[in-house]
């Protein structure tokens, strides 16, 4: 989270932090280092040593999750916000932000309760992802608004495009950008599949047909699932008639954005000369970082084009729209090990 500030008016740009339960392993071998307090939207960490009371820095975010957060209150609380502004015509975004094994594909995607005990819409481990799909067609249905909804899913690894649900059978197919002669801050990926999810009933199969292209992709290409940033995006067009009989069509998007693991980007957000010579940067991360500071600060000048995931979401990051960051934490002293040695492996390399 070092990289990224927290927008201070709180409005467009907001930042909350959720920290994941002990794993097994974590629970016999390692002491906790995260406390969260989400009432008063406050984590504080301990930086020192196990028996080092004293060594504590603490941070204050939008919201906090801490340990025992269900599912359903994040959606609650980032997500259902969001999903508003996207149905009165904005678009927006969500990221999970954090290192590799925090809890990002758990809280965009989530998991399936074992014994398939639940329908996947009643799962209690569903995520993000398929709680909103699930919610635009509650939403939308209930208030006799004639929509549609699109999805797609594409996937950035090495600054190259990848498209989980294009119907070829082959997933190094990689996709082209283009700036978009229509729109000036839009971008046109060419061919990538646009699938209409007609019913609520659609949406898992779409999602299984999406994660089986990623595990064919794990296989083929080094460290994909933590280098690689997954964009989900939902497209609604809406057509509402008016008190006076008129005509009213509104497109919302919402991009649901699974991003590489951050210790892809140095501790300072920064990345060092010897990990830029050795091809060891991750250009998205890195830009979408400088791009979240200069909207924060309203520079005026965004650096949206410096990576295929900034330009990609520029139309739906600034101006108008709201983007929400969930920085998801372990609770455990052996990840910030893991961080150092990640860091000194990466030198070492060099
Ligand atoms: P990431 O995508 O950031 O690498 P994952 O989402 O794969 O991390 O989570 C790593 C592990 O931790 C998984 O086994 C997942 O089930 C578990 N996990 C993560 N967050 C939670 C949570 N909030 N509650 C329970 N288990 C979690
Ligand atoms: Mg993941």
């Amino acid at each position: 989270t070092s990289g990224l500030k927290r927008d201070e008016k709180g409005r467009n740009i907001q930042v909350v932090v959720r920290c994941r339960p002990f794993n097994t392993m974590e629970r016999k071998s390692s002491y906790g280092v995260m406390d969260c307090d989400a009432g008063r939207k406050e984590v504080s960490v301990k930086t020192g040593g196990v028996n080092d009371k004293a060594s504590r820095k603490t941070y204050t975010f939008d919201m906090v999750f801490g340990q025992a957060a269900k599912q359903i209150e994040v959606y609650r609380s980032v997500v259902c916000p969001i999903l508003d502004e996207v149905i009165m015509g904005y678009n927006c975004t969500v990221f999970a932000y954090g290192q590799t094994g925090t809890g990002k594909t758990f809280t965009m995607e989530g998991e399936r309760s074992p014994d398939e005990k639940f329908t996947w819409e009643e799962d209690p481990l569903a995520g993000i992802i398929p709680r909103t799909l699930h919610q635009i067609f509650e939403k939308l249905s209930e208030n006799g608004t004639e929509f549609s909804v699109k999805v797609s899913l594409l996937e950035i690894y090495n600054e190259e495009l990848f498209d989980l649900l294009s119907p070829s059978e082959d997933v190094t197919e990689r996709l082209q950008l283009f700036d978009d002669p229509r729109n000036k801050r839009g971008v046109v990926v060419k061919g990538l599949e646009e699938i209409t999810v007609h019913n609520k009933d659609e949406v898992y199969q779409i999602l299984e047909r999406g994660s089986a292209k990623r595990r064919t992709a794990s296989t083929l290409m080094n460290a994909y699932s933590s280098r690689s940033h997954s964009v989900f995006s939902v497209t609604i067009h809406m057509k509402e008639i008016t008190m006076d009989g008129e005509e009213l069509v509104k497109i919302g998007k919402l991009n649901l954005v699974d991003l590489a693991g951050s210790e892809n980007i140095g501790r300072s957000g920064a990345v060092d000369k010897r990990a830029r010579e050795a091809g060891n940067i991750n250009q998205s991360l890195l830009t979408l970082g400088r791009v979240i500071t200069a909207l924060v600060e309203k520079r005026p000048h965004v650096p949206y084009r410096e990576s295929k995931l900034t330009r990609i979401l520029q139309d739906s990051l600034g101006g108008r729209t709201k983007t929400s960051i969930i920085a998801t934490v372990s609770p455990s002293s052996s990840n910030l090990e893991v961080e150092h040695h990640e860091q000194t492996r990466a030198r070492g390399h060099v």
